[in-house]
């Protein structure tokens, strides 16, 4: 079991401000799970949506946030006026690059390309052994269901290996997330000897 205690964990949401009443509910949930598990919320640092909600969730129960951003957001004011650590970078790759420093591990919530493409490059860091903590698909009324399908496909077709089925592990409920980040096994470094299928 990893302690989260002290450690900073990644979460990839939507900036949709028009998201279903449910998934600002998860969010909630997500947000004093974390701070009562003593992690802090690193996340993409919008003001919109559930990453707000969720940013503004964990300030309200004492919990500390960073949000990295870059700056062709915040000039356009999309940044979270109630989070004052931030780091504003130069592109929206370099903000990929910093979200997955120092974390104990990756959250996914449902989301839009955004969050689908920062979920798909950490997995594939993760399949190359570049990445090792646990990533977590919160999969909330089936949401990921196709992509999972996709990924079972890739596996049946032999584009990627069976354990690349393991690279996340799949939640359905938002209270099964923190308990899915301690108990994730830390993936190996060698990795990268089977990403490819031989
Ligand atoms: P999406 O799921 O398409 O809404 O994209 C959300 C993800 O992409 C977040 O995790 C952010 O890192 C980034 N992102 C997309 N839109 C915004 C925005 N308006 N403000 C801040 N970050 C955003």
């Amino acid at each position: 079991m990893h302690n989260l205690e002290g450690r900073r964990v990644t979460v990839y949401c939507a900036g949709s401000a028009k998201v279903q009443p449910k998934y600002l509910r998860a969010a909630e949930v997500l947000a004093a799970d974390l701070v009562d598990a003593g992690a802090s919320l690193l996340f993409g640092g919008g003001k919109t949506g559930l990453m707000g909600h969720l940013a503004t969730c964990v300030l309200e129960r004492g919990g500390k946030v960073q949000g990295v951003m870059p700056h062709l957001l915040k000039d356009i004011e999309m940044n979270h006026p109630g989070v004052d650590d931030f780091t504003f970078v130069h592109s929206m790759a370099e903000r990929k690059a910093l979200l997955l420093q120092d974390t104990a591990g990756l959250v996914a919530m449902p989301g839009g390309t955004g969050t689908l493409d920062e979920l798909i490059e950490a997995v594939t860091l993760k399949r190359l052994g570049q990445y090792l903590q646990p990533i977590v698909l919160l999969n909330q009324d089936g949401f990921y269901d196709a992509l999972i399908a996709l990924i079972d496909r890739m596996v049946d077709e032999e584009f990627m290996n069976p354990e690349h089925r393991n690279l996340w592990t799949v939640v359905a409920h938002p209270n099964e997330v923190i308990p899915a980040l301690k108990s994730t096994p830390l993936w190996d470094a060698q990795a990268v000897l089977r990403a490819s299928v031989k």
